[in-house]
């Protein structure tokens, strides 16, 4: 059993825990039960954290030597890997999903990303540029570039992987030398405020990481109109998304758009089938379909289309829902009463618009927020297929042509991923060419790898994290000429 009682759970500001004035309950969502309360910032309190960050800032962290930055994240990742267990517990606890993912996958991969841009801290150069000199000469001009910090940045969490996705923000902020207030989901703080007391132990200056448990419409809003704050990094809804980018229009903070999706996985009829197959299962059910890549839509060639559905519903069958903490469970809880009621809506809506149900399709009648792994059959053009659900649920839909397979994976509002099944080499990297997405897995899922860029297009969002492009995002250019 997980002993919360040690857990800190107000905010963690300045170096402190401090109590919040205001709090709110969570709710365990294996259970239904109630979890926790947890401090909620309020805009006083938002403000006390721009303080701070900005105060570590000018100060001992802006001062501390770019190699020491290094030291002080590879240290945090120590830490990390530590306590893996009981982060993966915390987070599984919180969210549901099952506790092996978490300790295999997720936790591990925020050790990766601090270990990555802990190698880059020490390694952000600007360069010498030649050129005409002023107005086009004659006297030589010696200019170079300077990648300079921000300043303070706000990383505003989901609660699908919380720790997963606030390490793409949090490392590469910090080994560019910026400051930072995290802001994590309300449905899943847990493990983001055991990291917190991680990063106090680990020893970053006071102030250089806060933590504000609270909500989005108090405290996210209040980090996105503040104007101490240079860059806004969020991951979440394209709802929200907008919001965040109307109200931080203010004072032209930085914007980076982590958002839905609704991932196009296309099975070409010289794929692997059986690869396949359990490739678009795994892109469907993993983390009960929470997941903004997840591969809701599957495009099947219509010579294999009865294969795949046959195959899905093989695999939605043998998912075994339950406790995240039960070794045999391979599908745990959605997050909360209100995801669980929203995916339910979807099914209802799939129903009533003649989407053909091949497996699931109900909310089992049990505590807790479950919903049954769902595949369904149908066009393209239905609500469940345009709309990002957020749950255990994909729609297969069946394509006669290369051309018919593209235009089907662009005709959605999202683009942040897709998957293409093909030995055909030549197919594979020109239909790569063709989709309008910002990652393409080919006969395999994007491996969300700290080396490699990830992000999205059309509605999925703006800007890049991970790889050097998280260092770009994390800097200033800084243009410095001395005429000779
Ligand atoms: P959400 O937008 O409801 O909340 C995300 C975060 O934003 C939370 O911390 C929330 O408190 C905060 N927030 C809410 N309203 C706010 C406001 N007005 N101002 C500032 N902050 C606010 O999203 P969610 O339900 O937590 O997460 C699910 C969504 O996240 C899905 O749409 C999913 O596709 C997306 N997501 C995207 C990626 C990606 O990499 N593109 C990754 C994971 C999840």
């Amino acid at each position: 059993m997980i002993d919360l009682s040690t857990l800190n759970t107000g905010l963690f500001v300045g170096g402190e825990w401090r109590a919040a004035a205001e709090s709110f309950t969570t709710f365990n969502p294996a259970t239904g039960q109630p979890l926790a309360e947890l401090g909620s910032a309020n805009a006083v309190e938002v403000d006390a954290a721009v303080d701070a960050a900005t105060a570590a800032f000018r100060g001992e962290w802006g001062a501390l030597a770019p190699s020491r930055k290094g030291q002080l994240l590879n240290k945090l990742a120590d830490l990390v890997e530590r306590d893996l267990d009981q982060l993966a517990a915390l987070e599984s606890l919180d969210m549901g999903r099952p506790v092996g993912a978490s300790a295999a996958l997720m936790i591990p991969n925020l050790i990766g990303t601090l270990r990555y841009y802990a190698g880059w801290a020490d390694k952000i150069n600007g360069e010498l540029i030649s050129n005409d000199g002023y107005m086009g000469g004659p006297a030589p001009t010696h200019a170079y570039t300077r990648r300079e910090p921000l300043g303070v940045v706000a990383a505003i969490v989901p609660w699908n992987a919380p720790l997963m996705i606030l390490g793409w923000k949090l490392a590469p902020a910090l080994a560019c030398g910026n400051t930072v207030i995290i802001k994590p989901a309300e449905d899943a703080s847990l493990s983001i405020l055991r990291l917190a007391e991680l990063i106090a132990e680990a020893g970053f200056p006071a102030g250089t990481v806060n933590v504000l448990p609270g909500l989005g419409k108090v405290a996210g809003e209040a980090l996105a109109v503040h104007p101490g704050i240079k860059k806004i990094s969020f991951t979440g809804s394209t709802e929200t998304g907008r919001a965040i980018l109307r109200n931080s229009a203010g004072n032209f903070k930085r914007t980076a758009l982590e958002l839905g999706g609704k991932a196009p996985q296309i099975i070409f009829d010289d794929a692997n089938l059986e690869a396949a197959i359990q490739g678009a299962a795994m892109g469907l059910f993993f983390n009960q379909g929470e997941v903004c890549a997840a591969g809701t839509r599957i495009l099947a060639h219509r010579s294999v289309y009865d294969s795949v559905l046959g195959g899905l519903k093989g695999a939605a069958e043998a998912q075994v829902i339950g406790d995240p903490f039960d070794s045999a469970t391979t599908m745990g809880p959605l997050v909360s009463a209100r995801q669980r009621d929203r995916v339910v809506e979807y099914l209802k809506k799939g129903a009533d618009e003649g989407a053909e149900l091949i497996a699931g399709g109900s909310a089992p009648d049990r505590p807790g927020y479950f919903v049954e792994p769902t595949v369904l059959a149908g066009d393209n053009s239905m609500t469940v297929a345009q709309e990002e659900i957020f749950g255990p649920v994909g729609i297969v839909v069946p394509f006669d042509s290369d051309d018919e397979a593209v235009a089907l994976a662009n005709d959605n509002q999202y683009g942040l991923s897709a998957t293409v099944w093909t030995n055909n080499v030549s197919r594979a990297h020109t239909i790569s060419g063709q989709i309008e997405a910002g990652a393409i897995g080919v006969n395999g899922w994007s491996p969300l790898a700290p080396q490699l860029p990830w992000g999205g297009v059309k509605a999925s969002g703006v800007g890049r994290e991970l790889g050097y492009e998280g260092i770009l995002a994390y800097t200033e250019t800084k243009t410095v000429t001395v005429v000779l």
